[in-house]
């Protein structure tokens, strides 16, 4: 199915049913009024001239109207380009003008980031941004722009107004039927982790399938309720979470914007929901959250916990404490659409919370090694996936593009795996983590799980840093659990006789918390960097 024939065809199997929640803006819709809702906005859309491969950006923090502009763009066959609401307005400029966005709809403003001034700036009098009007000679491509809520008074397109256009079945209907399950329907950009984000182009084929095992793995029907607390921005939550939810007409319920532990398990406890994604640092701020034990989660039962590393501990907890004994783990990556192995609900609970589980249906998978040859059952190499799911490539970028599939169609992931007998997949770690010792190739991902077990460390986060004698040396940022306290040298005592002596952090430095990207995982290139600065 292309977007808007799924979304039909779970409109029409639950009409009714609820589709999308937003407790803070005491907002429920069902699947008609829902689908109702995006055909007037895609209407809307059609009426400022916007069509087919045009490209359309949303800058914003999870809010309803975000949802809807991802099924609108769809309906029409506009291709959605996901922008991160955590930037500032260089990157906002560069992914822009990268991906060649004619029309941007954007929030008023997200924590203490004023968006509209942002936009402002860059595109000069947003005051003329009448359809066709050029709006911007930093952005030659942006002809309009469309804020969402506040004051209707500045001569911008107003959200509300243009999702109140009467809706156009016949040119609606028209414009579906032009689409092909083949047409890129979405440029999202990947975390940021390693550098600089890249533009992943991809189609209905590869994020309708991939949204489709996702949940189906979890044994989703209309009677669940999915809390997405995780961006929208990023493929966990509008490909796993919304699109996840449509595949099977499950409610979509939203705590609203950024994330918040105790929200969050509020919104869980009055919704009723049956499922909860996050990622690790999600899970473990909610189970260490003051409020933790007067929510009440008899109802949950599955989720995903993905993105970065999840530490066994966490999972363990969230299985007993959380009442989500069906919990997965997922792994995947932006640039296959995204998840690529998912815990099966009752694989073993060692394998459950040690493992991402086994790959998902219709991909391949192999392990190599830097030769590029296949390694063994047992070994580590790094994981390559092919089949539906690899994206159309990087939006503009052919060089990087043949660098990160190959001819063969496989995609390098840069990660590095190992897969046992019975097809359980663990990640090692990233090929960019992994340190070099004296000659000993080093995990971090083995040291980590070691030292998150002192009672004391909250956080850890293990990487390389440069070393005169060494080549690298093994460096530890730690943030403590509150309250608690912890010396240098207990963590090494901690680690002494547990590892080979290598691997015991030679630095240790305590933080009040770890740069993370605004999907919550770990940016080493910039504690590396902080730590080179440091020592140098
Ligand atoms: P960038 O590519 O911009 O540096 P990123 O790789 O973090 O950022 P994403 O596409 O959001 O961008 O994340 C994919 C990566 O997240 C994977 O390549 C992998 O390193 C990591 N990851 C995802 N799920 C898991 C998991 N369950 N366990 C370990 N790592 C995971
Ligand atoms: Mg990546």
């Amino acid at each position: 199915d292309t977007i808007p024939e799924l979304l039909a065809r779970c409109v029409a199997g639950n009409p009714d049913g609820e589709a999308l929640v937003f407790p803070d803006r005491g907002l429920r819709l069902g699947w008609q009024e829902f689908s109702d809702a995006v055909d007037r906005l895609a209407t809307g859309l059609l009426d400022l001239g916007l069509a087919r491969g045009d490209r359309l950006g949303i800058w914003s923090p999870n809010r309803p109207e975000w949802v809807l502009t991802q099924f609108a763009t769809a309906r029409i066959g506009v291709i959605l380009v996901n922008v991160n609401p955590a930037y500032r307005i260089g990157e906002l400029e560069y992914a822009l003008r990268h991906v060649g966005v004619r029309a941007i709809i954007a929030a008023d403003r997200f924590k203490s980031s004023d968006y509209l001034a942002m936009l402002n700036e860059l595109a000069g009098e947003l005051g003329e941004c009448a359809p066709g009007a050029l709006v911007s000679a930093r952005l030659p491509d942006l002809r309009i722009v469309i804020r969402m809520g506040g004051e209707k008074s500045d001569g911008m397109l107003n959200f509300d107004d243009l999702a109140a256009t009467p809706a156009d079945p016949g040119r609606l209907d028209a414009a579906t039927a032009a689409l092909s399950p083949d047409d890129a329907i979405n440029i999202q950009f990947t975390s940021g982790t390693t550098g600089l984000p890249k533009g992943a182009t991809l189609t209905h084929r590869n994020i309708v399938n991939n949204a489709h095992f996702t949940t189906g793995r979890m044994h989703f029907t209309s009677a669940d309720r999915l809390c997405i607390p995780v961006p929208l921005y990023h493929c966990f939550g509008m490909v796993m979470g919304v699109l996840g939810c449509v595949t099977k007409g499950a409610a979509m319920v939203f705590p609203g914007e950024g994330f918040d532990p105790d929200i969050t398990l509020a919104t869980v406890a009055n919704e009723k929901c049956t499922g909860l994604y996050g990622v690790p640092t999600m899970f473990s701020g909610m189970l260490d959250a003051e409020g933790f034990a007067g929510h009440d989660l008899s109802r949950l039962r599955t989720g995903i916990m993905a993105g970065a590393p999840c530490p066994i501990e966490v999972m363990k907890r969230v299985q007993r404490d959380m009442n989500m004994s069906e919990v997965t783990i997922a792994y995947g990556m932006t640039e296959t659409s995204p998840v690529s192995f998912q815990s099966h609900t009752d694989d073993p609970l060692e394998k459950r919370v040690s493992t991402v589980g086994r790959i998902h249906p219709h991909l391949e998978v192999k392990l190599v090694d830097d030769q590029g040859r296949t390694v063994g059952i047992g070994e580590t190499g790094e994981l390559c996936t092919r089949g539906y799911s690899v994206m159309r490539g990087y939006w503009g970028e052919p060089d990087k593009t043949a660098e990160a599939i190959d001819d063969d169609g496989w995609m390098h992931t840069g990660d590095l795996a190992t897969i046992d007998a019975e097809g359980y997949c663990s990640i090692v770690g990233r090929v960019k983590d992994m340190l070099i010792r004296g000659g000993e190739n080093i995990y971090p991902r083995e040291i980590e799980e070691y030292i998150f077990r002192h009672p004391a460390v909250q956080t850890v986060q293990v990487f390389g840093v440069p070393d005169e004698k060494f080549g690298e040396e093994v460096c530890a940022w730690i943030v403590l659990k509150p309250g608690q306290e912890a010396t240098e040298d207990e963590i090494r005592s901690f680690c002494q006789g547990q590892m080979a002596h290598y691997k015991v952090p030679r630095h240790i430095r305590f933080k009040a918390e770890i740069p993370m990207t605004v999907t919550g995982k770990p940016q080493k290139f910039v504690m590396r960097d902080a730590m080179a600065q440091e020592l140098s």
